[in-house]
């Protein structure tokens, strides 16, 4: 029976082929092979560069870690919060610029974790950033009494504008574009990847910078990938200026490369194994 089938499904090919043969080029190989029109399309230059993986979470060999659990060294208190409006957003910009005086960062660091000090301010990079692979393990502790916004809230902003929500979004209900993954107020997630509060959970987040021509205006958008627990969540969504809390947003010209921001919300969410691959 095998073989009667096989039989079938070679004459029908046989068929086939007979039947369209006059439309499909005859490929000579003997004469190819004197000329190998194929290398034309290899591409041999540049080599990839040799990087060594991380094994699951931890950090790949060229990667900058920004916290290892020991300390806070490579992050300080910005003088000046995110904007939550655009005019604000463009006056901190300004005073930034003008005035940049930082102080030490103020959260605790305890069992490998940095853990958000309520009321005591962000945390930022002492180094700039534009284009970025990032790494970052987070942990909304158990609340019950909390809920919607209120529930384990901080938030990853690149060059201290554009938000990843961070959120305790299992069972919590709130807007679904401020859950957790979400690109603050302007992207909701393709899925809810959330684990319960109190289980640590991953972003790996690839962050595009905007670019922005002489005059000040718009060159290139900003775009965001964000795989949440491992799961694709924000596939390469552009960004229609920073992510603020009232209003509509805009561009507003700003540096190539600025500082990475983690929120303080009054919430006590934890941090560990944060690291960073410059693109
Ligand atoms: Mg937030």
């Amino acid at each position: 029976m095998k073989n009667l089938t096989t039989t079938l499904l070679l004459l029908s090919f046989c068929a086939g082929t007979s039947l369209f043969a006059q439309d499909i080029p005859v490929i000579d190989w003997e004469e190819l092979q004197k000329t190998s029109p194929w290398k034309a399309s290899e591409q041999w230059e540049p080599v990839p560069p040799k990087v060594t993986p991380g094994f699951i979470t931890a950090p790949p060999s060229d990667a900058l870690v920004l916290f290892d659990g020991k300390d806070l060294s490579k992050w300080h208190k910005p003088k000046y919060p995110y904007g939550v409006r655009m005019d604000h957003v463009e006056g901190i910009l300004a005073a930034k610029k003008k005035d940049t005086e930082v102080f030490p960062p103020e959260w605790t660091v305890k069992d490998g974790m940095a853990i958000v000090k309520p009321g005591g301010g962000h945390l930022e990079t002492n180094q700039a950033f534009g284009d970025v692979q990032l790494h970052i393990e987070w942990l909304s502790p158990v609340d019950p009494g909390k809920k919607d916004q209120g529930y384990g809230n901080s938030g990853v902003f690149f060059m201290g504008l554009y938000e990843v929500q961070i959120l305790n979004s299992y069972e919590n209900k709130t807007y679904p574009n401020g859950q957790a993954g979400s690109l603050y107020k302007q992207a909701i997630p393709l899925v809810n990847a959330s684990r319960p509060p109190g289980e640590w959970q991953a972003y790996d987040i690839v962050f595009d910078a905007p670019e922005f021509n002489e005059d000040g205006s718009l060159k290139e958008a900003a775009y965001i990938t964000v795989f949440h627990n491992g799961v694709l969540i924000q596939n390469h969504v552009r960004l229609e200026g920073p992510c603020i809390y009232i209003g509509k947003p805009h561009y507003t010209p700003h540096a190539a490369k600025l500082p990475l921001l983690l929120q303080d919300h009054s919430d006590l969410v934890r941090y560990r194994n944060i690291w960073i691959r410059e693109l």
